[in-house]
């Protein structure tokens, strides 16, 4: 009896212990289940974490390039001179990137401090619209920095772009576009500052204002086409007989005049001469014909006969009337009838 409850005991506490076992087991399979969830969730946080820092530190990169960009630019739209604004590029470039030397040439074959260009220098050219505008020649370029080298020197082209374009605008504003020569406007005031500069300096000038003779027969015989080439040949002849100091402008239609710093009448009168006999002796091809033009000249000079712009302008005019009605072809100085 007592053999058959020992062993029953034996096989109970068995079970018990199997059971608590089978238990134990499933709670420990759960926990290492629960562990593996919570290690994969970790996990997860981990990487968006690594992800919201990853796209933090591309953000702050961006906005630093955007400004630089802006800075750079700023500063580079203050300058309207392509050396000037090429420094500030440079010094931007040394700021944001690892680089030995950089410089602006205008061609590749341009040569580099007068020989070939040594190995270690790379090329960037400098495009905007499919238009070359320089080159830059550099090295000891970081590869870490290829890309924000090429963002800043891109940002550099467009500068360059619009220096040209101010640069062009500016040109169409002060050279006329038939002749080459200066507008009336910037002639104006090139003449005034003339003035001033001769009254600083207590020196005479000399004021030519010429006139084509006859020239709308020239559009009527041989049309306007042929009148335009005529146009261009005149503001040739002008500019051959004159200093490069000399100022020359077209007034409008077939009249030019010609401002001649430091000069006295005699002086002028000498010129106006050459220019006319220079007209005279031109044969002109325009097209199928040849033509011949002669020019009348009226001078005025500063400050016998005005000191004021308008006053020499007058003058001049005056004189120039006065050519016309003696024949035309011919010089009259305001001076020499009014003594
Ligand atoms: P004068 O000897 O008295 O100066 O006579 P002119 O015929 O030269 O003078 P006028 O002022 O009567 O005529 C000037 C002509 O110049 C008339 C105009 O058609 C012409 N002209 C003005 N501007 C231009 C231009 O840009 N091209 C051409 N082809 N002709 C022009
Ligand atoms: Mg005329
Ligand atoms: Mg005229």
């Amino acid at each position: 009896m007592i053999t058959i409850l020992i062993i029953s005991t034996v096989v109970f506490v068995g079970v018990v212990f199997y059971l608590a076992q089978l238990v134990v087991l499933g709670i420990e399979q759960r926990a290492d289940e629960d562990v593996l969830g919570a290690k994969d969730v970790f996990g997860k946080i981990i990487e968006q974490k690594d992800k919201a820092q990853a796209e933090k530190a591309k953000l702050e990169r961006e906005a630093m390039q955007i400004f630089t960009l802006y800075d750079m630019t700023k500063e580079i739209t203050r300058h309207f001179n392509e050396q000037d604004a090429f420094n500030i590029f440079y010094r931007k470039l040394k700021e944001n990137v690892i680089i030995e030397d950089c410089q602006l040439v205008h061609d590749i074959g341009e040569s580099f401090k007068g020989g070939a260009l040594p190995s270690e220098y790379s090329v960037f050219v400098l495009k905007s619209k499919e238009k070359k505008l320089g080159v830059l020649l550099y090295k000891g370029l970081e590869p870490k920095d290829r890309e924000k080298f090429a963002i800043l020197a891109h940002q550099f082209a467009l500068a360059l772009r619009r220096l040209k374009l101010y640069k062009d605008i500016e040109t169409l504003a002060i050279t006329d576009g038939l002749t080459g020569v200066y507008t009336r406007r910037y002639f104006v005031e090139r003449f005034d500052e003339e003035i001033k500069r001769a009254s600083l300096r207590k020196s005479g000038l000399s004021f030519l204002m010429i006139d084509a003779d006859h020239f709308k027969m020239v559009n009527d015989q041989h049309g306007h086409l042929a009148g335009d080439q005529v146009l261009k040949e005149i503001s040739n002849i002008i500019q051959e007989n004159v200093r490069e100091i000399d100022i020359v402008g077209r007034f409008g239609g077939e009249e030019f005049c010609v401002v001649l710093p430091d000069t006295e009448m005699e002086g002028a009168r000498v010129v106006a001469e050459r220019i006319r006999k220079s007209a005279e002796k031109r044969p002109i091809k325009a097209y199928d014909s040849t033509l011949r033009v002669t020019l009348s000249i009226g001078v005025a000079v500063y400050p016998s006969d005005g000191k004021l712009l308008e006053e020499l302008m007058d003058k001049a005019d005056w004189a120039l009337y006065r050519a016309k009605s003696q024949g035309r072809n011919c010089v009259v100085a305001f001076g020499l009838y009014q003594k």
